[in-house]
């Protein structure tokens, strides 16, 4: 699959790796009614989902590397969002995958 904001190809995993290497910024953290939640944008359809996350402590350097798990799941959800609502979007095959050659005799 590709990736929806720039020329990098491949396969959910290595694409998920590079998702939260090279666009972190693309996972928002934002404040609503009192909780902190990350937020993410499918690049493609502009839906946005929303999560609360648990706070954690006030150290900085905690609070990044936290903030770099919190990116995981967000981008775990959007290739499955991206695999699963836009299979022709991303250039994968999913969709001709499920096919009906079923080569059984
Ligand atoms: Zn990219
Ligand atoms: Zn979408």
């Amino acid at each position: 699959m590709r990736c929806p904001w720039c020329e990098f190809e491949g396969d959910p995993r290595p694409l998920h790796g590079h998702l939260a290497s090279d666009h972190p910024e693309r996972i928002g953290f934002v404040e609503r009614g009192g909780r902190s939640r990350y937020e993410v944008v499918c690049p493609i359809c502009s839906e946005s989902y929303d999560q609360v996350i648990k706070p954690r402590l006030d150290d900085p350097s905690f609070v990044e590397e936290y903030r770099q798990e919190i990116r995981l799941v967000g981008f775990d959800m959007l290739v499955s969002h991206l695999l699963g609502a836009h299979p022709e979007g991303v250039g994968t095959e999913a969709a001709d995958r499920q096919g009906d050659n079923e080569e059984h005799g």
